[in-house]
């Protein structure tokens, strides 16, 4: 006889392990991860940023109603806070101004403490930037850096707390519905069997789907690179805020007094285990030579991960509509980590039949904006 459980959830980064957390408090989980270490993939490769003025409309939404747990989790939920505040601010040189003014007139409808600033209050703000770079930019007093570790492993060891069992180096390779409705979840280190799947596996989402006879949803998964840098002249950094050029093309923060720093680039890639390319390095220092100051001394540490979209950049969570009992909760892009307690309450709510929860409903996320459905006529 094989275990049996309400829900399999495969891939124990921040979705797993976020949605195992919540499915637990009703329901038997099992959470089943191929790699030794949950957060091998995406989720430990962030720049940890909490940002309400990031992404479209469902993902400030998404990011904003996460917020307080963030700032407020569960008592025992971590011995260490998860956020810290550090201002962030979005700069624009002369060229940037209308992106500057578009980005601002949507993003205070939802955070209504946001500022705009003239040329000489950003340097007043970020006095790194170089004067003759600087036009403007927009303030976030909100915003902050997040314990992506605390988090991740909050999330599991609440899930565990309730008896949740999470399988690492169990990598799923079979997934067969019997006529009765139960799945069988093939792991290479064993089958589990369970009512509903849950396709939590980042980049391999669509991978995934098709061991479920799914359709896939169009899944992108695109590098992303980034660095932790020393540089000249040495000074203080921990007060300074998060500086992100308006149209994305860099952005660096501080780190345990280093700074980490990013081209925010966006290569299509397979699934994979990204590595950094040396060019995408050298075109962020690049970018930030130009905006900053200092003369960035060594390049300390780099990484890449891959952020996953659908071609709306919106997440999908929902159950599948051909196959029964095969529910997704992928597509998280480049705001997983931010948007997790929200999107993993969403999850339990529509995995389970309930409506959505009210703080999510009420700014304007409704079941039909991440249904996989939506994406029905652009799938293969
Ligand atoms: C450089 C960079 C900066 C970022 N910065 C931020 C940020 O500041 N703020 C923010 O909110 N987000 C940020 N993100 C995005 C965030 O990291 C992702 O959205 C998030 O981690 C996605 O989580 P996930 O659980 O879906 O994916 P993953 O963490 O990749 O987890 C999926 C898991 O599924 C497992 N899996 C796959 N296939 C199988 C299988 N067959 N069997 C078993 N397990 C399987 C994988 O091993 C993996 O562990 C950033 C990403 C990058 C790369």
């Amino acid at each position: 006889m094989i275990e049996r459980v309400d829900f399999v959830v495969i891939g124990a980064g921040i979705a797993g392990a976020s949605l195992a957390y919540e499915l637990s408090k009703t329901a038997s989980v099992v959470l089943v991860e191929r790699e030794h270490q949950p957060g091998y993939h995406s989720t430990g490769r962030s720049a940890a940023v909490f940002t309400e003025i990031y992404g479209n409309a469902a993902i400030r939404a998404l990011t904003v109603a996460s917020g307080s747990f963030f700032a407020n989790p569960p008592a025992g939920f971590s011995e260490h806070p998860l956020s810290t505040p550090r201002p962030l601010i979005m700069v624009a040189c002369s060229d940037q101004r209308a992106e500057l003014q578009a980005l601002y007139d949507e993003a205070v409808l939802l955070v209504p403490t946001l500022r705009m600033l003239d040329a000489a209050e950003v340097l007043q703000r970020a006095p790194m930037l170089r004067a003759d770079y600087v036009d403007g930019g927009l303030l976030e007093e909100t915003s902050s850096d997040l314990d992506v570790h605390a988090i991740h492993s909050g999330f599991l060891r609440g899930a565990r707390s309730r008896k949740t069992r999470v399988v690492q180096n169990a990598e799923v390779v079979g997934l067969a519905r019997s006529r009765g409705g139960d799945w069988t979840v093939e792991t290479s280190a064993g089958s589990i069997g369970a009512g509903a799947v849950v396709n939590a596996a980042g980049a391999w989402a669509d991978e995934i789907a098709g061991l479920a006879g799914a359709r896939p949803i169009g899944l992108l998964p695109k590098r992303r690179s980034a660095f932790i840098f020393s540089f000249d002249p040495p000074q203080p950094v921990e007060a300074w805020p998060t500086v992100i050029d308006i149209s994305e093309k860099f952005y660096f923060k501080p780190d345990a007094g280093r700074l980490l720093g990013s081209p925010a680039d966006e290569t299509p890639s397979a699934p994979c285990d990204a590595q950094p390319e040396e060019i995408d390095i050298a075109i962020a220092i690049d970018r930030i030579s130009q905006a900053a100051d200092f003369t960035v001394r060594s390049v300390d540490r780099k990484w890449a991960g891959l952020r996953s979209f659908v071609s709306d950049k919106t997440p999908v969570v929902g159950y599948d509509d051909e196959v029964e009992g095969f529910f997704w909760l992928a597509a998280q892009g480049g705001y997983g980590i931010q948007t997790s307690p929200a999107l993993a309450r969403a999850a339990a709510a529509l995995i389970t039949g309930a409506s959505m929860p009210e703080n999510i409903a009420s700014l304007g996320v409704g079941s039909a904006t991440l249904s996989p459905v939506r994406l029905r006529s652009g799938r293969a």
